[in-house]
């Protein structure tokens, strides 16, 4: 193991202690600083054959450590998947961020760039990968411009023989691009639309060949764990639960921002030791856990450990990690009403519960009395019959305001 400390993974470790905001103030780390704090000596090592593959994805199974962008898919396992299948294999790695309340990726790129690139290369090693395809949200001007110069440094600084080529591709600001088979469709040039599976990305990827697909914070956190271990990481969580998790909280808490927390912490927990509390004025009243699809809870479900696999029985669940807390000013019909334009809006069109459900849903939640019966039926078929998750959990937050909040609906009608 490498015992190199990392000032800026030391210094975002420790605000899990503390609870304080993750920001990019004072720059980021370029090429130069990253090397000179022990950046890449990790991959040379593995180049050169100082570290065996089967040890390194051990360690990164034993961490526990699962896909960020939202599927929660064991990183390890992806990595063994990928590395069977006949080669040449490419990677694409997810820096869409479009998730509504989404912006840890963000926060980590502007940062400290070489540490998802270092992680990057490290799975291309492992896995044998030729090529590596970057998709960046086309929002982030600023991250683009840092990260063509800070390419541009690797390209011509490479840390280790045999590095494969990196290309960055440009998102242009399709929700959808963000589910992985349309951000390889798009990447090949196409339209950015899901595509049916099997033959899953594994197999059959970019150009047709077994792709290892990462969201961009996965891969972030591959140095880190391969030098301190599988178990510092999983030693974090609370509630049963192992890891850290990037928290991207907004909403009426007096302070929002990236949190890294343990893997399992509360809603409660989170607001209270991460986010200092409420706003003044403001009551804890609902929460999104997961971004426009993850559905919505009521503050009195504050004990719900906030991870993967624990939020399901309760019709949500965390995806990325964005977290926005409503207060008693705020009414959940507003919030299920703005998820729902958001989702029609960005559906691809490729399939009709999708393209006509959320249509037809949206206009239900405008009329005054919402029909609950037929929004009930309406999301069922959204469920059993969309291609792809943006159709599957258009219906989470509607669903969740007739179970959780019916006062609500009767409120309205009372009132009209
Ligand atoms: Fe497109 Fe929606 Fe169907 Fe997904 S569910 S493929 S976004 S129409």
């Amino acid at each position: 193991q490498h015992a190199v400390p990392h000032a800026s993974v030391d210094k975002l470790v420790a605000k899990v202690a503390r609870g304080e905001t993750v920001d990019a103030a004072g720059g980021h780390v370029g090429y130069a600083a990253y090397v000179e704090a022990g950046g890449y000596a990790l991959l040379r090592d593995c180049v050169a054959g100082r570290h065996d593959v089967e040890q390194v994805i051990g360690t990164l199974e034993a961490s526990g450590l699962r896909g960020l962008g939202g599927a929660g898919f064991p990183l390890g396992r992806k990595w063994r998947i990928v590395r069977a299948e006949a080669g040449p294999r490419l990677m694409a790695i997810n820096i869409d961020e479009g998730e509504p309340g989404t912006f840890k990726d963000r926060v980590y790129l502007e940062h400290d760039p070489h540490r998802f690139l270092e992680g990057a290369l490290i799975a291309a090693w492992a896995v044998g990968i030729e090529a590596i395809y970057i998709y960046l949200r086309d929002e982030y001007h600023g991250c683009r411009a840092m990260l063509e110069a800070e390419l541009d440094q690797l390209r011509a600084n490479p840390p280790a023989p045999g590095m494969p080529p990196i290309f960055l591709r440009r998102g242009a600001g399709a929700y959808i691009c963000g589910e992985e088979s349309a951000m390889i469709e798009s990447i090949e040039g196409k339209r950015g639309m899901p595509r049916l599976r099997p033959p899953y990305v594994a197999q059959v990827g970019l150009f047709g060949r077994p792709t290892l697909e990462h969201n961009f914070e996965s891969l972030h956190w591959v140095r880190e764990i391969l030098e301190r271990g599988g178990d510092w990481f999983a030693s974090f969580g609370r509630n049963g639960r192992r890891g850290l998790r990037s928290f991207s909280v907004s909403g009426r808490v007096r302070e929002p921002g990236v949190k890294l927390a343990p893997a399992g912490i509360t809603i409660r927990e989170l607001v209270e030791e991460f986010c200092g509390g409420m706003q003044d004025g403001h009551d804890f009243y609902a929460y999104l856990p997961g971004g426009a699809s993850g559905g919505i809870l009521p503050a009195s479900m504050d004990d719900i450990p906030l991870d993967f696999d624990t939020l399901q029985p309760y019709g949500c669940f965390i995806g990325s990690a964005a977290v926005v807390v409503l207060s008693h000013h705020d009414s959940t019909m507003a919030a299920a009403r703005n998820t729902m334009r958001f989702f029609k809006d960005e559906s691809c069109g490729q399939c009709t519960p999708c393209r006509n459900g959320t249509a037809k849903a949206l206009a239900l939640i405008e009329q005054v009395t919402w029909d609950t019966g037929l929004l009930g039926e309406l999301s069922q078929v959204m469920r059993d019959a969309s291609i792809c998750g943006l159709g599957q959990a258009a219906p989470n937050p509607v669903d969740c305001v007739i179970k959780y909040f019916p006062h609500e609906l009767t409120q309205t009608q009372v009132q009209s």
